[in-house]
């Protein structure tokens, strides 16, 4: 796939600023951890938290600056300054230690993006609880079960979501003991508290986020992430992402999944920009309104919107004025090679492709800023992190050193950000462990200038007539015949072949189903990626399911062809 797509260097426009990593490859060699540190306060007996990164130290240098622009559903707009901020979360902190919270209880947030969900998240951590984000379009069952798994003490959210979806479950949650509701009162009750905190002791391996995966391979899990974590975040907000304090920056991403927290909330705010909170979910027309009316600089998303933005046409980019976007960056999901190009002809600047789980925390591979992107790449490491092609063996692993060979991707134990349990489960926690490498069950290949390559899931890839096949590939094969919008590829058993590929694709706006189309897509991946790797099977569907972060849900693509139980569906999108 490589080869077929040109590789990209971004121009600068005159006057932009300098990328914060001008040589990637310098950086890495000079790289220390006690470098990474500058840039950050710590506290001063020492410790790391993440709300005095955040918020705390510059409400005392730069009080007056904006560090969230909310914007409502209804056309509101807010501004709070870091000042503001400060004064907010102090309130909330002392809240908690009001209602007898202690440090290390797990605090839950059940809400839209409102104000109140970052100031809960900010309080929560300056106070030392755990803070746990949930979709606010879960139903009452996956709430349940989340806050069942990790004992939440506290629950903040509406007077309408916990009428709808937390009262129906009340009595099985023994452990939640106050709920904390967003409504006209907040405020009063808000100022019955001091407007300033003073951060306790934080050792650097305080517990600070309790954060459920995207459950696209299963029932999700509890990954538990400390205060040191912010030493991750500030610096892949400055390499990966690259983010100035001049910046505007917008992560489209909702607190309930991990890119939200990290750089929806924590990464922005310890690098002190501005960073726009939008209430509403996708919308293509309203996206470029934002981006071009708050002149947004860097603007971080999912391949999902992205491909939504495509479907609706490069003409409704080429309309807005969106010469302040300076850097574009995505995540969750692969994002396909001609999305890269597509976005560097809407845009004139591409995306920037980067990897990481909610078991890592942050960002480890990514092209930066200063990279040559390659088109279907998710990057490189980033540096202080070390990752390698793997393969399992009965001794532990092996690390694969030949260029493009497949195998899994792992990394070096001991990045700041590395979750430190799965809440309740530890020994499925030892278990992603071996021979000091986390293993992170996905599939990739690096090359010989160590850009990484994305192949599957391993509980993805499709083993078909001795051959290994990864569904991105062929789903990017897919993705670029003109009528494609989506695309996922599952592997069907078959008693000759072992599995056979099978393909669910949805059209884009205005173009028809048909056996002939059929045909024409086999006929079309057939001839990109050969009989041998080519779905035999394809279905055309009005859309595909995903998780509420956007992802593909193949293991329900394939228990729905096959007629077998569905499984763990409270992540999935459409499910009320
Ligand atoms: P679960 O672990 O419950 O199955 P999940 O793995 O989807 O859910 P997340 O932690 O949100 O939950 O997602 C991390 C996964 O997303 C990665 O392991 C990888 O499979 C995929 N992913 C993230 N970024 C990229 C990327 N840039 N390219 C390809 N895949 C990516
Ligand atoms: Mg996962």
């Amino acid at each position: 796939m490589e080869e077929r797509w040109p590789r990209i260097v971004t121009t600068r426009r005159p006057n932009e600023v300098a990328p914060n990593l001008l040589d990637d490859d310098a950086a890495r060699r000079r790289f220390t951890w006690a470098r990474a540190r500058e840039g950050l306060d710590g506290l001063p007996g020492g410790g790391w938290n993440i709300a005095h990164e955040a918020v705390f130290r510059h409400a005392r240098t730069q009080g007056k600056k904006v560090a969230v622009r909310w914007l409502g559903r209804h056309g509101e707009r807010l501004d709070i300054t870091y000042a503001d901020l400060a004064v907010r979360v102090a309130k909330f902190a002392n809240a908690l230690n009001a209602m007898g919270v202690g440090e290390g209880e797990r605090v839950y947030a059940l809400l839209p993006r409102v104000p109140e969900l970052y100031v809960a998240a900010l309080g929560t951590l300056a106070h030392r609880s755990v803070f746990c984000p949930m979709f606010s379009a879960f139903g009452p069952d996956p709430i349940a079960s989340r806050i069942r798994i990790g004992g939440g003490r506290v629950l903040v959210t509406t007077p309408a979501l916990y009428d709808r979806k937390v009262r129906p479950v009340r009595a099985q949650l023994e452990s939640l003991r106050d709920v904390v509701l967003v409504d006209e009162s907040w405020a009063a009750a808000m100022d019955m508290h001091a407007g300033t905190y003073a951060i306790g002791p934080t050792p650097a391996n305080t517990p600070a986020l309790l954060h459920f995966t995207s459950g696209t391979t299963g029932t999700p899990k509890g990954a538990l992430h400390v205060h040191e974590a912010v030493l991750m975040h500030h610096l892949t907000g400055r390499y990966a992402l690259d983010l100035h304090a001049d910046d505007v920056f917008w992560c489209t991403a909702d607190p309930g999944w991990v890119t939200g927290t990290s750089y929806g909330i924590i990464a922005p705010l310890v690098c002190g920009l501005t960073m726009i909170v939008d209430e509403s979910d996708f919308d293509g027309d309203r996206w470029y309104e934002i981006l071009s009316r708050e002149r947004v600089s860097v603007w971080y998303t999912a391949p999902t919107a992205i491909r939504m933005l495509i479907k609706a046409g490069m003409e409704a980019a080429k309309k807005r004025d969106l010469s302040s976007l300076r850097f574009l960056a995505s995540v969750g999901e692969p994002l396909n090679p001609d999305a890269v190009v597509w976005s560097e002809q809407a845009f004139g600047r591409p995306f920037h492709d980067n990897w990481w789980q909610t078991e890592t925390g942050g960002i480890l591979i990514a092209n930066t800023a200063a990279m040559e992107i390659r088109p279907g790449s998710m990057g490189k490491a980033l540096p202080g992190v070390e990752a390698a092609i793997v393969r399992r063996t009965a001794k532990g692993v092996e690390v694969i050193d030949a260029p493009d060979a497949e195998g899994e991707l792992a990394i070096k134990k001991g990045w700041p950000s590395m979750f430190v349990g799965y809440w309740n489960e530890p020994e499925r926690y030892e278990k992603c462990f071996v021979g000091g490498w986390y293993l992170t069950g996905d599939l990739a290949k690096r090359d010989a200038d160590g850009y990484f390559w994305f192949v599957g899931r391993a509980d993805d890839v499709i083993k078909s007539a001795g051959h290994l096949i990864g569904p991105f590939e062929v789903e990017s094969a897919l993705l670029e015949h003109p009528v494609v919008a989506e695309a996922g590829v599952i592997g069907k058993p078959d008693a000759v072949a072992g599995n056979i590929v099978k393909a669910f694709v949805a059209l884009k706006p205005g173009c028809k189903s048909s056996t002939e189309l059929v045909d024409e897509l086999l006929g079309w991946a057939r001839k990109r990626l050969g009989t041998a790797v080519a779905p035999k099977e394809l279905s055309i569907v009005p859309s595909l399911p995903r998780t509420r972060s956007g992802k593909v849900l193949r293991r329900l693509l394939r228990a729905r062809e096959l007629g077998l139980p569905e499984g763990d569906l409270s992540t999935l999108e459409s499910s009320k």
